[in-house]
């Protein structure tokens, strides 16, 4: 490319190509699908809460920054569906990575991630959110702090990981619904299949498009000159 190269595909992107600016913070572009963002606390479609305090989650988080501690049902007016509830659950985000190791271990789909990573602290309070800030609300949304900062539908996708239709990669799983419904948003669908090259975030197999493990065989195979 010439020396006036360079400034002509400038102009020409600047006059005749695509915006590819937002006017952020005022508007934000889509996260992918599967972004790991400020975690909720999610209830059941009729408002009981879907943790049993469990503390799978605390147990696995590398960053040890859940904390949280069951206690039995009431049985005149029960918390949750199970024998047991989240009495106390913690989250501090002075030491949470997003890493979701805390989604994946859920076995209720209690604990998912939104798409929000607007959210900072001028103190060490306001940080650590407890069960008054992660639980939905009435209608399933996740309740807004005044330092936080949403725009549209972010606390409508979370972790959309847990709803894939072949999370490990075989298509045979694809389409098969294995969650329960949500407060406010019912049954939600599965993820796009991985066959119609939809952006599913899962891998087709097959001859034509071997699951990730397959093809790093196929690439030692080939560096050693074998078949
Ligand atoms: S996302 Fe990872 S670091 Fe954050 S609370 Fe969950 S398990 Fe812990
Ligand atoms: S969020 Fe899930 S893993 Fe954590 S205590 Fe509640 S039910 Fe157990």
């Amino acid at each position: 490319m010439g020396r006036w190269g360079g400034f002509a595909v400038t102009l020409r992107q600047a006059l005749f190509g695509p915006r590819v600016t937002t006017e952020y913070p005022e508007a934000k572009r889509p996260k992918p699908t599967r972004f790991h963002g400020r975690h909720i606390l999610n209830r059941y479609e009729d408002g009981m809460e879907k943790c049993i305090g469990c503390e799978l989650c605390a147990g696995v988080c590398p960053a040890q920054c859940i904390y949280v501690r069951g206690a039995d049902n009431p049985p005149d007016a029960p918390v949750s569906p199970g024998e047991r509830y989240g009495f106390v659950y913690e989250i501090n985000y002075l030491r949470c990575i997003h890493c979701d190791l805390c989604v994946e271990a859920c076995p209720t789909e209690a604990i998912t991630e939104t798409k929000l990573f607007e959210f900072s602290f001028t103190s060490r309070r306001d940080a650590i959110y407890t069960k008054n800030e992660l639980l939905v609300d009435d209608s399933g949304r996740a309740r807004r702090m005044p330092w936080e900062h949403w725009v549209g539908d972010e606390d409508e996708q979370s972790s959309a990981w847990v709803r894939a239709t072949a999370s490990n990669g075989e298509d045979a799983y694809g389409g098969r619904v294995a969650w329960s419904p949500e407060l406010g948003f019912g049954l939600r669908a599965p993820e796009a299949a991985s066959t119609d090259g939809a952006t599913s975030g899962t891998q087709a197999t097959g001859p034509s498009n071997p699951a990730p493990m397959e093809r790093v065989g196929r690439r030692a195979k080939a560096k050693r000159g074998e078949r």
